[in-house]
C-alpha cells in the first residue's frame, strides 16, 4: 500500500480550488491508504508574508482541514517547521538538483516576476516540497495540476539521489488529479490561488458565496463556473445546466444560483464543524502537536539512513 503525502500552505484562506483540486481527495484517500498531511509554513515564507498573521493562518488552515474531513485518528496531519528533518533533507537534496531544472519552473517564473528581489528560497521551494514527500517514501501526491512540473522535478531528484546513494531508496512520487484539477479565480483568468485574492473560502457564509459568485467572470469556451458545478453539483443537475446552457435556456446568473445552493449545501456541513473547532483551538493545537510526533518518529528513521547512505560520521545515538 502506496503511503500519500501532500502539503498546503498557510498563505492564506482555503479556497474552493484547494478543496476540488487536493483537499477533497485527501479526504477520500484515507479510506486506502496510509495519509499523512502538512500545512507547509516553510513554504508559505518564501514569499513576503504578514509576520503576525502566520501562526494564527497555521492554526486556520488546521481547523479548514479537519473541518473539511481530515481524520487524526487515521491520518498523520502536522505542521511542516515542527519536523525539522524536512529542512535537513531539503538541504540534502539542494546538492543533488540541477540549478537550470529550477529556472524552468512555471510557478518560479510566475511568482519571481512579481518581486523586486527574489529570495533564494522561492527558487529553492521545489527541494524542499521533494524533501517533504521523500522524508516518509510517499508515493502518491494528491495535488493540482499546477504542481504537475514540481512532481516530475522531485521525480528527477529522487532519481539521482538514488542512483549515487539509494538505489531505489526513494520510490519515485506519482501525482493524482482530480477532475477539477485547475479551478479559475473569480477573475477567470489566473488560477485561484490564496495569493491572488481571487477566491471563494471553503468556510464562507452562504451570503458571502452568492456576493463573490453572482459577478464572477464567465467564459463560453471553458467556464469556470461549470468546473464549479462539477465539484458541488450531482450529475443530473450538471447534465442540466449544461443543457440551459448549450441552448441558452438559461443566462449565466441562473447557473450561478443553482450553483450556488448546492456549493451552499455542501459546505455548511464544513462550516459548522469549523465553528467548534474555533471554540477549541487547544484541541487543534493538540492534534497538530501529536501529528509533528508520529511525523518526526519516521522522518528520523529516515535521515539515519540518509546520512548513513551519504557517508556522513555517526553523532547522536538514533
Ligand atoms: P498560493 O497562492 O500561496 O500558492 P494556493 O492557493 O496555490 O496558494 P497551495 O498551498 O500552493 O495553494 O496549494 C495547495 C494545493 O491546492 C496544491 O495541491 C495545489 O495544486 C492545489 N491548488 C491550488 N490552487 C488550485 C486551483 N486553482 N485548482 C485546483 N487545485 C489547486
Ligand atoms: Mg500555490
Amino acid at each position: 500500500m502506496a503511503r500519500v503525502f501532500s502539503g498546503i500552505q498557510p498563505s492564506g484562506e482555503l479556497h474552493i480550488g484547494n478543496y476540488l483540486g487536493a483537499v477533497q481527495n485527501w479526504v477520500r484517500l484515507q479510506d486506502q491508504h496510509e495519509c499523512i498531511f502538512s500545512i507547509v509554513d516553510l513554504h508559505a515564507i518564501t514569499q513576503p508574508y504578514d509576520r503576525a498573521g502566520l501562526a494564527q493562518r497555521t492554526l486556520d488552515m488546521g481547523i479548514g482541514l479537519l473541518a473539511a474531513g481530515i481524520d487524526p485518528a487515521r491520518t498523520i496531519l502536522f505542521v511542516q517547521s515542527h519536523v525539522a528533518e524536512h529542512s535537513e533533507l531539503g538541504w540534502i537534496l539542494t546538492t543533488v538538483t540541477p540549478l537550470g531544472e529550477l529556472e524552468r519552473q512555471t510557478q518560479y517564473k510566475d511568482k519571481s516576476q512579481r518581486l523586486e528581489s527574489v529570495p533564494a528560497g522561492l527558487l529553492n521551494y521545489p527541494i524542499l516540497q521533494a524533501a517533504d514527500v521523500l522524508l516518509y517514501q510517499a508515493g502518491l501526491v494528491p495535488v493540482g495540476e499546477d504542481q504537475l512540473q514540481h512532481l516530475e522535478l522531485m521525480r528527477e531528484i529522487a532519481r539521482r539521489w538514488n542512483a549515487r546513494y539509494g538505489d531505489g531508496f526513494f520510490p519515485e512520487p506519482q501525482p493524482l488529479l482530480t477532475r477539477a484539477k485547475r479551478v479559475l479565480g473569480l477573475d477567470g483568468h489566473a488560477k485561484m490561488s490564496k495569493s491572488l485574492g481571487n477566491t471563494i473560502g471553503l468556510l464562507e457564509s452562504p451570503e458571502a458565496i452568492w456576493e463573490k459568485l453572482r459577478p464572477a467572470a464567465t467564459d463560453p469556451a471553458i467556464c469556470n463556473v461549470f468546473t464549479i458545478h462539477q465539484g458541488f453539483s450531482p450529475p443530473d443537475v450538471q447534465e442540466h445546466v449544461a443543457q440551459q446552457c448549450r441552448t441558452a435556456g438559461w443566462g449565466c446568473l441562473d447557473c450561478k444560483r443553482v450553483l450556488a445552493d448546492h456549493m451552499i449545501a455542501a459546505l455548511t456541513p464544513i462550516r459548522e464543524r469549523a465553528a467548534r473547532l474555533q471554540a477549541d483551538p487547544g484541541g487543534v493545537r493538540a492534534v497538530l502537536r501529536a501529528g509533528a510526533e508520529r511525523a518526526r518518529a519516521i522522518a528520523r528513521r529516515t535521515m539515519a539512513e540518509v546520512r548513513r547512505r551519504m557517508g556522513l560520521l555517526e553523532g547522536a545515538a538514533d
